[in-house]
């Protein structure tokens, strides 16, 4: 996640070898064991959410209303990992902005990418970046200054419970994340963090600093 190399092993569950950084406090899965592009689809496609659902806004509000809270009229928002079905994409435009959309299985438009954005929102994937080092650097180089990165996860938190813990057994879930592991890659950003509803960080580039790597 941060690039650290001196990682500990941490648990091993059922075959499944999991690795702790000691800087940032991620779990991972070994790197070896990830799961292959065509499970993955699988799974993503299964799980696919209907945007008119109302118990999926629900769950999504926990991100969407803060950050609409925050975000001026008419901003450009970026929904990274989207998946099959725009949920978040479709709130968001409701109340007045611009959001675009990718998503490396189904909306993998490179030009989206060559653009920054107000806010990119980013739900329920980060636990699926095999790469979540390089993934956060292309996140921060996808906004503006001012702008905010807008993550919900499940925290990761207790550590006698992860064997057993849900989001653990989902085979696409390969990287963990704890509250103190956002603020690690906030600070090496020299970025704010704040978790403004449970299993929700935003990231915020500062207005006239900052870097974006
Ligand atoms: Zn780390």
């Amino acid at each position: 996640m941060c690039r650290e190399t001196a990682t500990r092993p941490f648990q091993s569950v059922q075959g499944r070898d999991y690795h702790r950084c000691p800087a940032c406090h991620a779990t991972f899965l070994d790197p070896a064991q990830r799961p292959a592009p065509e499970v993955e689809r699988a799974e993503y496609t299964a799980h696919e959410n209907d945007p008119a659902d109302p118990g999926y806004r629900r769950f999504l509000a926990r991100l969407a209303d803060p950050l609409l809270a925050r975000l001026s009229p008419g901003a450009s928002v970026l929904d990274y990992g989207c998946g099959p079905g725009p949920a978040l994409a479709a709130m968001l435009d409701e109340a007045g902005h611009r959001t675009s959309l990718y998503d490396p299985f189904f909306h993998p438009d490179p030009a989206v990418l060559a653009q920054t954005y107000d806010a990119v929102t980013c739900t329920e994937a980060v636990e699926h970046f095999h790469h979540p080092a390089a993934e956060f650097d292309r996140l921060a180089g996808l906004l503006r200054p001012g702008g905010v990165l807008a993550v919900m996860t499940c925290f990761q938190t207790d550590d006698s419970r992860f064997a057993d813990w849900h989001y653990r057994r989902d085979p696409t879930h390969v990287v963990f994340y704890r509250e103190e592991t956002f603020h690690h890659i906030a600070a090496a950003r020299a970025w704010r963090c704040e978790t403004p509803a449970r299993n929700v960080a935003f990231l915020t580039r500062p207005p006239g600093g900052g870097t974006d790597t």
